[in-house]
C-alpha cells in the first residue's frame, strides 16, 4: 500500500517514511500543502497521513480540499495541537483517525491496519479462500496450516487483490500501490503480469487457483 505523508517537520517525515518503509508500504513525503495538492491530484494513495501546521496552509483545509476532490485514502490527521475542537473538526471533515504528537509508531501502523480492517470489512484475522488463508496482520498465506513463501511484493500484491476482492484492479493501479508512484516513462505493464505469473505458479503447486482471474484488457479480479 502507499502513503502520502504530509510533514513539513524534515525529521519526522523521515522518521514516518523510514519506519512505513520497513513495514512494506511505499512512502512519498509531501512538506508543504501546496506539494500535498499537487501529489494528491495526480496520484493515489491508500493512506494520507495529514499534519494539521504546515507552513503554507492549515492541514484542515487540505483535508477539507481533498474530502472535496472524493479521494478515497483513508486520512489519518497527525498534530501537535491537542485541542478537542481540532480532534472533533479533523473527524467531522472526514479524517478516518487523529493521533496526537508526540505518538508511537507502532500505534500509528496498529491504526492503520485497523482502518484497513474497517475499510474492507475484514471482521476476521484471517481471510479464508478453498484451502489458503491470508493472515494480513502477520504477513503470512497459509495453506492447510502451513506457511506458503511468498516475495514480500508477492504478498503485496496477493493481499491488495484480495482486499479488493470482487473489483477489477488494472495493471497501473496495482503498480502503483504496491511499488510506488513511477515516473510515467517507468511503467510497463507487463512487470505486472509477470508478478502474477510467479504468484499462480507457487499457488498452483498446493491447488487450482479459480478465485484469481485475469480480465483481458483490464486487469485482474480475485472473486470471493
Ligand atoms: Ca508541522
Amino acid at each position: 500500500m502507499n502513503v502520502l505523508i504530509v510533514e513539513d517537520e524534515r525529521s519526522l517525515a523521515k522518521e514516518l517514511a523510514f519506519f512505513l518503509y520497513q513495514q512494506n508500504f511505499q512512502c512519498e513525503v509531501a512538506r508543504t500543502g501546496h506539494e500535498a495538492s499537487e501529489l494528491l491530484a495526480v496520484n493515489t494513495y491508500d493512506f494520507v497521513l495529514l499534519d494539521l501546521g504546515l507552513p503554507d496552509c492549515d492541514g484542515l483545509d487540505l483535508l477539507t480540499e481533498a474530502k472535496a476532490q472524493e479521494i478515497t485514502a483513508a486520512i489519518i490527521v497527525l498534530t501537535a495541537r491537542g485541542e478537542v475542537a481540532d480532534r472533533i473538526r479533523g473527524l467531522d471533515l472526514g479524517a478516518d483517525d487523529y493521533l496526537a504528537k508526540p505518538f508511537s509508531l507502532p500505534e500509528l501502523l496498529s491504526r492503520m491496519h485497523a482502518i484497513t480492517r474497517r475499510r474492507f470489512g475484514v471482521a476476521k484475522p484471517l481471510i479464508q479462500f478453498g484451502e489458503f488463508a491470508l493472515d494480513l496482520q502477520n504477513r503470512q498465506l497459509l495453506h492447510q496450516g502451513q506457511e506458503v513463501t511468498l516475495s514480500v511484493k508477492e504478498f503485496d500484491l496477493l493481499s491488495y487483490l484480495v482486499l479488493h476482492k470482487n473489483r477489477v484492479l488494472t495493471r497501473l493501479q496495482l503498480t502503483e500501490h504496491i511499488w510506488g508512484n513511477l515516473p510515467e516513462d517507468g511503467y510497463e505493464s507487463n512487470y505486472i503480469d509477470a508478478h502474477i505469473k510467479n504468484l499462480r505458479k507457487k499457488l498452483t503447486r498446493y491447488s487450482e487457483l479459480p478465485w484469481l482471474e485475469t480480465v483481458r484488457g483490464l486487469g485482474y479480479r480475485f472473486s470471493l
